[in-house]
């Protein structure tokens, strides 16, 4: 029996398995110590009242004759596609049709498998450090991929590649590290992807944390990029849809190459679609009760990740992001490497991070801090890293 030998290119993924192995260890050693945890990127608060009354409401309707639903659209059901429309497009001035969107159970998913639409013998540019997806999704098709690092010495901000690649993954605001594109930078990388025949793979599953008024909240702001890109949201960050599972991705009909047709014929072979009840769900969003509710969680996650950079900084440390995004992304101080920074944050503070190290080369010397906790915790793990400074 022969295997995917590319499988075996994979990097070990030990980052949150080793992360849980050193917590496990202290915790044995620490029984009484009460570790907080800033290092996860999933959400802490419940789900908002509008999501969870459209809930029930489509269960009710499941369990009723006259408006039961069996396998929907593949697309998506057109009462989410149109409010996706509405709201997330038509609202700013962005032109995007039905017909280009289609509804996913996730942002993971549909970035993981988007590649396959893409002959093996092209060569994918992502971020350093990155959200490890794109990354191992390409190594399991056999692509050769291309480091960008994104470091504090060029603001985060990518140099374009040396040589010539045919996909470029952006994720903006960005996971790990917290940062953004402005209009202007954003604008820079769409007119290279047309000009050098590239497409533009871009992850939008934090753009409902943008408070700044310059930063994107899609790539179709910027003109041409329906010529280039595809994009992916998420509502897992956005309303708290981590165990829901919801989001979507646009894939424009103006693209250089047919991936609107083949995307659906994929989807239409490999995926049955999310289920009416989520979908259900993602729609309660954008009524004028669920925007205020979601807006309200993303305000209380943006507090913390106020306090946690104003205090950080503070206390001497240098941080970036934490502005439009849930994340902090912490220099190690004194040379530490983040392994090093990792082990003195739990063993002193009892806090746990994410090393920056796990998610490339270019994140040693960093960790990140996630503002997905409760104030409560946010503010005490805070005022034990000071006391022990
Ligand atoms: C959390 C996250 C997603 C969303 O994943 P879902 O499958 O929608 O839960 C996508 N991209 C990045 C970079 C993320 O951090």
């Amino acid at each position: 029996m022969k295997i995917n030998d590319h499988y075996m290119n994979l990097a070990s993924n030990y980052l949150f398995a080793d992360i849980a192995k050193k917590v496990q260890a202290f915790k044995a050693e620490n029984p009484e110590a009460e570790v907080i945890s800033l290092g996860i990127g999933d959400v802490t608060q419940p789900l908002c009242p509008a999501v969870v009354e459209a809930l029930h409401k489509a269960a009710d309707e499941m369990g009723q004759s006259a408006t039961f639903r069996g396998y929907g659209p593949e697309r998506g059901y057109d009462f989410l596609r149109n409010a996706i429309v509405e709201n997330d497009y038509r609202a700013r001035g962005i032109d995007i049709d039905a017909d280009e969107v289609f509804v996913s159970d996730g942002a993971k998913s549909d970035t993981g498998n988007f590649q396959e639409l893409l002959s093996e013998d092209c060569v994918v540019a992502v971020t350093d450090p990155v959200y490890p997806v794109y990354v191992d999704s390409n190594i399991m098709a056999g692509r050769r991929i291309v480091k960008l690092p994104c470091t504090a010495e060029n603001g985060f901000v990518p140099a374009f590649p040396q040589e010539h690649v045919d996909v470029i993954y952006l994720c903006y605001p960005n996971n790990p590290t917290g940062t953004t594109l402005t209009k202007e930078q954003l604008k820079v990388w769409v007119d290279y992807a047309l000009q050098h025949d590239a497409l533009i793979f871009y992850d939008a599953a934090y753009e409902a944390f943008i408070q700044s008024k310059d930063v994107p909240h899609s790539i179709y702001e910027i003109p041409g990029a329906k010529e280039c890109a595809v994009e992916f949201h998420s509502f897992s960050k956005t309303a708290g849809f981590t165990g829901v599972r919801c989001g979507y991705t646009i894939v424009p009909k103006a693209l250089p190459v047919p991936l609107n047709q083949l995307w659906s014929r994929r989807q239409c072979t490999k995926f049955n679609g999310t289920s009416y009840i989520s979908q259900r769900a993602a729609e309660a969003i954008y009524t004028p009760d669920g925007q205020q509710q979601i807006r309200s969680t993303i305000g209380y996650y943006m507090q913390n990740a106020k306090l946690m950079r104003e205090t950080l900084t503070q206390m001497g440390f240098t941080v970036y992001g934490g502005t439009d995004a849930p994340y902090i992304w912490v220099k190690t101080p004194k040379g530490m490497t983040s392994w090093e920074f990792f082990d003195w944050m739990l063993h002193s503070a009892h806090v746990v991070c994410t090393p920056g190290a796990g998610f490339g080369p270019s994140g040693e010397g960093y960790v990140r801090l996630t503002a997905f906790g409760t104030h409560e915790n946010t503010e005490k793990a805070l005022r034990r890293m000071a006391n022990r400074l």
